[in-house]
């Protein structure tokens, strides 16, 4: 067993590494105050590769691989996830499914021409209202007449749904009732500019503040008939797909911000005096530290697990579900111990880490929330083996 990361692997870790330390770290803080979504660097990250990492070549992107992604998304993270989310909705939530699903044209239009060329951020539409955890529950309709799709009803929530360099959003829609009874649901993409979208205003929230999310809605938008993703009927086994590989991402963004809460909490321990000694010296800080450090090395070995999968082709649901839960819990709890180590000093919005304890939380609830994760974990468990099918024929 290899746990080196390649050379391509390791070069894409070290430039967003340098890049994030260097120009996103000092800037978070006031970002996050402001909440203003940061455009050049979401345009120098676009420049250095980042933005189109699991992108093909031929499409424009930088043909990295998952693992590589992955190490970089940390990296960002750790700096500011308000960035790394950017990142990985418009990876892994916008230009994958392109990816994945998409005709060669669609590719060639939508990843090169308007994102890559462009320099603009993709968005996926599924939840609603009252589709949240059961996105079965789509309400939004799209009905093809002369030659085009009709899409009526709205979205929630949409990272990237808004922003000045949005290129356009993925949204799935019910297009009829299947034999059983349930909703037909189809990905349909709608550019920005489609007759009938329009955007909200973004939201006031705990964390991710400097990155965008807004209601989209659809009042008789018009799209061409060929901007059909993939197959008709199809959509819900997409975005099924989607989240999997969503889900190792938003874990690999864990396991950043789990890496900034430890990084600040180390520098606190040794700089803090109490009773004529750092705080480091004490054993119920080493042992706080020593926590965090024993999960994040877990989390992050959780992570590159699943991605090394996907990379390979192999079955990984389960692992993402698994690196998913971890990874978010882990960086729940170096968070709230960061700010413990810090004493009053960390319920201060001056210091870095009461900002990394708002943030947190919703690594639990995005792209699929705990119990829904634990769900998919205990199912895999309770399924056939392949050797107890064979044994019933
Ligand atoms: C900042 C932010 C960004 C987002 N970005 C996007 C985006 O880009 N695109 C997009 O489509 N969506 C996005 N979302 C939506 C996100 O994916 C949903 O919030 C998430 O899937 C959970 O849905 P919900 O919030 O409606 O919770 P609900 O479904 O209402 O769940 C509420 C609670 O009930 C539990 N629950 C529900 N069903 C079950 C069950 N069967 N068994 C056990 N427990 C259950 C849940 O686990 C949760 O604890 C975003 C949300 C936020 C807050």
């Amino acid at each position: 067993m290899n746990f080196d990361p390649t050379e391509e692997q390791i070069r894409w870790r070290d430039l967003a590494r340098e890049y994030a330390q260097e120009e996103i770290r000092p800037r978070a803080a006031r970002l996050d105050k402001e909440e203003k979504f940061p455009y050049d660097i979401a345009a120098r990250m676009a420049e250095l590769g980042l933005m189109g990492m699991t992108v093909p070549e031929e499409y424009g992107g930088s043909g990295g691989d998952f693992v590589a992604y992955n190490l970089a998304l940390e990296e960002i993270s750790r700096a500011d996830t308000s960035v790394g989310i950017t990142m990985e909705a418009h990876i892994s939530l916008g230009c994958s499914p392109i990816v994945n699903f998409g005709t060669k044209a669609q590719k060639e239009h939508f990843l090169g021409e308007v994102i890559r060329g462009g320099e603009r951020l993709w968005a996926f539409g599924l939840t609603e209202e009252n589709a949240g955890t059961d996105a079965g529950g789509t309400q939004t309709t799209a009905e093809l007449k002369d030659g085009q799709w009709v899409v009526n009803g709205s979205k929630k929530w949409i990272t990237n749904g808004g922003t000045d360099i949005t290129g356009g959003v993925t949204a799935i829609a019910r297009t009829g009732t299947r034999e059983n009874g349930g909703p037909e649901l189809t990905a349909i993409i709608i550019p920005q500019e489609a007759p009938g979208y329009t955007r909200g205003p973004g939201y006031e929230k705990t964390g991710w503040r400097a990155s965008d999310q807004r209601p989209l809605y659809f009042e008789d938008c018009r799209v061409p008939e060929e901007n059909l993703l993939g197959e008709r009927g199809r959509g819900f086994v997409q975005f099924l797909q989607t989240l999997d590989g969503g889900r190792v991402a938003v874990a690999a963004l864990s396991v950043g911000l789990a890496q900034a809460c430890l990084d600040e909490a180390l520098k606190r321990a040794k700089e803090r005096r109490q009773f004529g000694r750092a705080i480091a010296e004490f054993q119920a800080i080493q042992f706080k530290i020593a926590d965090m450090a024993m999960e994040i090395e877990l989390a992050r070995n959780t992570v590159l697990k699943a991605a090394w999968l996907k990379e390979e082709g192999r079955a990984f649901g389960c692992q993402a579900s698994m690196a998913k839960v971890f990874a978010s819990e882990t960086a729940k709890r170096a968070a709230d111990q960061a700010v413990q180590i810090h004493g009053g000093e960390g319920f201060m919005e001056t210091s870095a880490v009461a900002r990394y304890w708002r943030q947190v939380k919703i690594n639990e609830i995005g792209e699929g929330t705990s119990e829904i994760n634990r769900q998919i974990i205990a199912q895999s468990l309770f399924e056939e083996s392949p050797q107890e099918a064979k044994a019933k024929r």
